[in-house]
C-alpha cells in the first residue's frame, strides 16, 4: 500500500494546511501517517507547558484517528526547532520508521522559523534516510529502538501552502498544484475541531468559532485558483524538484485529473 507522511511543526498545522488532501489520499487507498515536531507546549495562556503538551498530544492523536492515520510527536519544544544534526537525525528516524512514498511538509518560507526549519529538516532528513552511513535517532523521550534500515528510495516531497497563503512581503503564495477538497471539507473541519484547546482559545479571543472559520476562508481563497464554481475549497502544493528527488506528478496520479489542477507546467 502506498504511504504518505505529513510532517509539520505543531499540532494542528497539518489539519489547517493539508488534511483535505490526506483524507482524499486515504480514500484512494493510501496509508496515512501524521507527525509533528512538537506537542505544542506554548499553546496555552493558562496551562503550564507539560500540561498543555499532554492535552495537545491527545488532540492530535484523536484527529489522526478520525482519518484512520497513525500519529507521532517527535518531542521537540515549540520555538526550538532548528536545522541541527540532532534534529535531522530524529526526523530521519521517523522517515525510516514510516518509509513514505510522499512526504508533505511546510514550505521553506513561511511565517515563522519553526515551520521553515521543519521544512529544511524534512528535506535533508529524507535525503539522509537512504544513506546507510547516516545514523538516525529515535524521537525525544523514546529510549531505544532497533536501528531501522535505510529507506530504499527518496519520497516525493511536497510543500503545503504557507499559513494564510501569505508570503513575507504581504503577497499571495503561488501553488503548483491545487487539490479540490470540497467533498471532504467537513471531515477536514472535524479533524481541526479535534484540537479543542486551540479552538477554545481562539473562541475566547474572537467571541466566535474563528478556528474553523479561518480554515474555511483559506480554503475558499485557494479554490479561486481552480477556476471552477463547483470547487468551493482547495489546498495548494509546490513539489520539491531539486536534485535526486522524484519529479513525477504524484498527486494527479493518486487522485485523478478531476481532483487536481496543475497551475504551472514544468
Ligand atoms: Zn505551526
Amino acid at each position: 500500500m502506498p504511504r504518505v507522511l505529513a510532517l509539520m511543526a505543531h499540532p494542528d498545522d497539518i489539519e489547517i494546511t493539508c488534511a483535505g488532501t490526506l483524507i482524499l489520499l486515504k480514500a484512494a487507498g493510501w496509508d496515512v501517517h501524521l507527525a509533528t515536531m512538537t506537542a505544542g507546549d506554548l499553546g496555552s495562556s493558562t496551562l503550564p507547558a507539560a500540561a498543555i503538551s499532554r492535552v495537545r498530544r491527545k488532540e492530535a492523536a484523536a484527529s489522526a484517528a478520525l482519518l484512520g492515520a497513525g500519529y507521532t510527536c517527535l518531542g521537540i519544544a515549540d520555538l526550538t526547532i532548528a536545522h541541527t544534526e540532532r534534529h535531522k537525525r530524529i526526523v530521519t528516524g521517523l522517515l525510516r520508521a514510516v518509509r513514505p512514498d510522499i512526504l508533505i511538509t511546510h514550505p521553506p518560507v513561511d511565517y515563522m522559523a519553526d515551520h521553515e526549519q521543519t521544512s529544511y529538516l524534512a528535506r535533508d532528513a529524507a535525503f539522509g534516510s537512504t544513506i546507510p552511513n547516516w545514523k538516525a535517532l529515535p524521537p525525544i523521550g523514546v529510549r531505544s529502538r532497533k536501528a531501522l534500515p535505510p529507506c530504499e528510495a527518496l519520497p516525493a516531497l511536497l510543500f503545503a501552502d504557507p499559513i494564510d497563503l501569505a508570503t513575507p512581503d504581504g503577497g499571495r503564495a503561488r501553488a503548483h498544484y491545487v487539490v479540490d477538497i470540497s467533498p471532504v471539507l467537513e471531515q477536514k473541519a472535524a479533524m481541526l475541531a479535534a484540537h479543542a484547546s486551540q479552538r477554545a482559545w481562539l473562541h475566547e479571543q474572537h467571541g466566535e468559532d474563528e478556528y474553523l472559520h479561518w480554515m474555511r476562508r483559506v480554503g475558499v481563497e485557494r479554490a479561486k485558483d481552480f477556476g471552477k464554481r463547483s470547487v468551493t475549497h482547495a489546498e495548494g502544493f509546490v513539489p520539491y524538484l531539486g536534485h535526486a528527488f522524484p519529479k513525477h506528478d504524484v498527486l494527479t496520479t493518486a487522485l485523478g485529473r478531476g481532483r487536481v489542477k496543475t497551475l504551472r507546467q514544468r
